[in-house]
Order: C-alpha cells, then structure tokens, then sequence
C-alpha cells in the first residue's frame, strides 16, 4: 500500500528565495510503497560493516560497494576504504560487490593473500549459474544490460571462466545487426526493466527458431519500478533520490516522467529547488535501490519544512 501523508507545514524554500513561507500552499507528501535499500545491497552494508566491527585488519572493498557517494563517504568515516584495483590493496580484507564480480578476482584476492567476504547477491549469482548453463546447453548467450557495469562484467567473466562468450545488447534496434546461431540464451541484468528485455526478446524470436528466455531481472527492480509508477500517477512532481551513477534510480525516474508529470533526481536534499514545486499539490518520493534510509529521510525532512511526518513508513522492497 502507498504511504501518503498532508504535509501540515508549508515547504522551506531551499534556495532561500521567495516570499513568507506560510503563504506557500499545503502540498501532499506520497511515498512510493518500496523505495530504497533492495536486500542485497542492504545485505552488502551489513557484511561490510560486520567484518569492519569483527576483524582487526584494513577493510577495502573492491570499487564502490554501492553506487551512492553519500553512503560510500559514511563507510569510509568508519574505516571502510575503497579501491578500484585489487594490486594496490595491500593486506586485510576485501569486500566484493553485491553486484558480483568474475570468478578470477576472489581467486586472485586469495592469492595475493586477502580475506575476501564476498557480498555478491544471491540473485545475480542466479544470473552467473543461468548464463553458464545456458553456455553449456549450447545456447548462444544474449546479456541485456549496461555496458560496462560491475554486474555485466561479473556474468560475462562467469561464462568465460567456462571456455564460453556472451554478447551484451542493451536495445532491440541492436538486434538486426547481430550475427545468430540456431539456439539463443537471453538473459538480463537484474535491473533493467520487463519492458526492454521482452522488446529484446520479441525481436530476437523473430529471426531465431529457438529462444529460451530467461528473466533474470530481480523483483527488488519490478516492485522498486511498479511503485514509482503507481506514486507518480497520484502525484504532480516527483522526487526521486539516489546516486548519479545509479542505473536503477535514473530508470526510476524516466518512468516517473512517463507517467507525464516532472521528475527530478537528487543525490541530496539540497539539490530541491523550490521552483520544481511551485503549483505543486502534491509531492512524491522514491529512491533507487542503493539509497541509504537516511537520505530518503532527510529528504522528506527537507520537503516537510524539518520533521518528519508523524505517519512516516518508508518501506523497502521485498527482495
Ligand atoms: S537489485 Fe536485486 S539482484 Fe540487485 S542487489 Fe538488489 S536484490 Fe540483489
């Protein structure tokens, strides 16, 4: 269900422009009934923070844990650092993505004598164990998905670690171009939408006899999308928070802005101009999946004139 709450207290004014604030109009705060942490990144966090708490040794996780700076500069006042190369950590701990990575780097960490606490979600290692059997069923792989994003390079690296290939595409235009074999594997990304993968598929089963789709894509990412679209069908503007780097709050937000109303993404509160809200009735919050509590939090906080709402219930997706 879709917490709603009547924002009592007029908006600040963020850029501290404008007239008496009293004068400006109640709006209605809605947020989208999942926003925020997915359970692998939430999951990530905690074994992060765990093994800072338990081992005495240096904590690096390999690249950004999270695509959010705000909570990657929190984990890194606590004494998690980050490196992009695995050869510059030298000793303690290594923590892996919730993303995933190829086989080769634990392998490589333990050799180069690190501890690795390896976070990789236990979704997209479905993905890994669905792209290498499809390898081994001798179907020729497809990968919707960005490119160059930890988690495609993490399956691609899983399937070559097998002798096999995987060909990345990330629009149905691209499909023409392709050269296919007789079998066909399509497999996702766990955060792209059921729009595009089955728009991929549909053009591919065109020209392919056999075609054995599938869906990887997490629940986490559906029940993230479907609620930002039923939020933003019942509001005038919507705020969506989350890293600039985050694929799946900028996807958010493309929807939200398909539902025909502005859609605005922030990292940080600060960043709300009162001009996106002026003439607004009603406001709606989301947040993409790597987006601590704390800043949806201080989001509302910002659009409520300080407080929280006294029925605030943000909640999470289930997976
Ligand atoms: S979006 Fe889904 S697959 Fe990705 S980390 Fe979150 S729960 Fe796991």
């Amino acid at each position: 269900m879709t917490s709603s709450m009547v924002l009592e207290k007029p908006i600040e004014n963020p850029t501290g422009t404008g007239s008496d604030p009293s004068s400006l109009p109640k709006r209605k705060l809605i947020v989208a009934r999942a926003a925020g942490y997915c359970f692998g990144v939430r999951r990530a966090i905690e074994m992060a923070q765990s093994t800072r708490e338990r081992f005495e040794g240096r904590v690096t996780t390999l690249g950004k844990l999270i695509h959010n700076p705000q909570e990657i500069a929190r984990l890194q006042e606590k004494g998690i650092e980050a490196s992009d190369r695995l050869t510059t950590i030298k000793g303690g701990a290594i923590v892996l993505s919730a993303h995933g990575v190829p086989p080769s780097i634990p392998r490589e960490a333990r050799e180069q004598g690190l501890r690795v606490v390896d976070t990789t979600c236990p979704f997209v290692t479905k993905v890994h164990r669905a792209a290498v059997k499809l390898f081994q069923e001798g179907y020729q792989i497809l990968l919707v998905g960005d490119a160059g994003h930890t988690e495609i390079i993490g399956i691609i690296g899983a399937v070559e670690e097998v002798g096999g290939k995987v060909t990345r595409i990330s629009l149905p235009e691209e499909v023409e171009s392709l050269v296919l074999g007789k079998k066909v594997g399509i497999i996702s990304q766990t955060t792209q939408t059921a729009a595009l993968y089955g728009a991929i598929v549909a053009e591919v089963s065109k020209r392919v006899r056999e075609v054995k789709a599938i869906n990887t894509i997490c629940g986490a990412t559906d029940e993230l999308q479907s609620a930002a679209v039923d939020m933003a069908q019942r509001c005038d503007v919507a705020i969506v928070v989350g890293g600039k780097m985050s694929a799946n709050t900028r996807r958010l937000r493309d929807l939200c802005e398909k539902q025909g109303i502005s859609a605005y993404h922030i990292e940080t509160p600060d960043e709300i101009r009162e001009d996106w809200l002026f003439g607004k009735e009603t406001v709606g919050i989301t947040a993409g999946a790597s987006t601590p509590d704390w800043l949806i939090e201080d989001t509302a906080r910002r659009l409520y004139g300080g407080n929280l709402p006294e029925d605030w219930n943000l909640t999470h997706p289930d997976a």
